[in-house]
């Protein structure tokens, strides 16, 4: 079953052409990464699943809807069903893990409750019992400019997961991390896909990483998609298409 499908997707900034015709859908369940080398696309498209960025033509149909049509207030609600995990991981650091992992419950609520910080009891129980599954239960309280890279993507994580999300766009997720922090960060995201059935599109600069975790992989270049497949089905000379072959021989090694 279909939960996400880009028809058309064109985005164009004043003198670049960053998305050109993109097509491809992904279904209840799936893992897919988005590979390609700086500057090919990833981020534009991902950020105009959840009109981050405004794509300039075509349709997002998410869950049944194209969410390029909706007015602001029906944004706001299908974003509920949107998680967003950044490689820079945008929590806000002097406030705790736990108040960081809340306000992924804010787009539930006014504008009002949101700023007070009202929760209910249940949301609190369900944001201890997500640190708990990260291996966070410890740190609820800490600062989050006390933890490490890898622990700050967990609470991103964490955040994500309490708006019960139905699609999590990870932007650049290990980007930002050393080698064991990035499987870490990776086996949390494959073990919330398949445990807990959420759909995830995942933007890697890394074809191991995404060759390791993916169901499905697009490669893209110069805003176009190239590939579109199954990990054992990405051929050498593809990924040097995908990559300018001397970088693709790299990532490879
Ligand atoms: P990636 O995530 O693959 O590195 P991006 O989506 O960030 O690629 O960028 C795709 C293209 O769009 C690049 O050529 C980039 O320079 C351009 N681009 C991205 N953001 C903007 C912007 N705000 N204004 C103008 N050009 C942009």
């Amino acid at each position: 079953m279909t939960v996400l499908e880009c028809k058309n997707l064109y985005k164009e900034y004043k003198d670049t052409i960053a998305l050109s015709n993109i097509n491809f859908s992904v279904n209840r369940g799936e893992l897919v990464s988005i590979i390609g080398p700086s500057g090919a696309g990833k981020s534009t498209l991902l950020r105009c699943i959840n009109r981050m960025i405004e794509a300039t033509s075509g349709q997002i149909i998410f869950d049944g809807v194209n969410v390029l049509e909706l007015n602001k207030t029906e944004l706001r609600k299908q974003r509920t069903k949107i998680g967003m995990i950044f490689q820079h991981y945008n929590l806000v650091n002097r406030l705790s893990v736990i108040e960081n992992v809340l306000h992924g419950r804010l787009g539930y609520k006014s504008t009002l409750s949101g700023v007070l910080g009202r929760y209910s009891e249940a949301e609190k129980v369900q944001a201890f019992g997500i640190l708990a599954r990260l291996g966070l239960q410890e740190h609820a309280y800490k600062r989050c400019d006390e933890l490490s890279g890898g622990q700050k993507q967990r609470v991103g994580i964490a955040r994500a997961l309490i708006q019960d999300p139905k699609l999590v766009l990870c932007d650049e997720p290990i980007a930002s991390l050393d080698p064991s922090s990035a499987k870490v960060i990776m086996d949390y995201l494959k073990d919330i896909n398949r445990d807990m059935g959420i759909t995830c599109l995942v933007n890697l600069h890394q074809v191991d990483v995404a060759l390791r975790y993916s169901d499905r992989i697009i490669g893209i270049r110069g805003g176009r998609i190239i590939y579109a497949g199954v990990p054992a089905e990405l051929k050498e000379e593809t990924i040097h298409e995908i990559y300018g072959s001397k970088q693709g021989e790299l990532i490879i090694d």
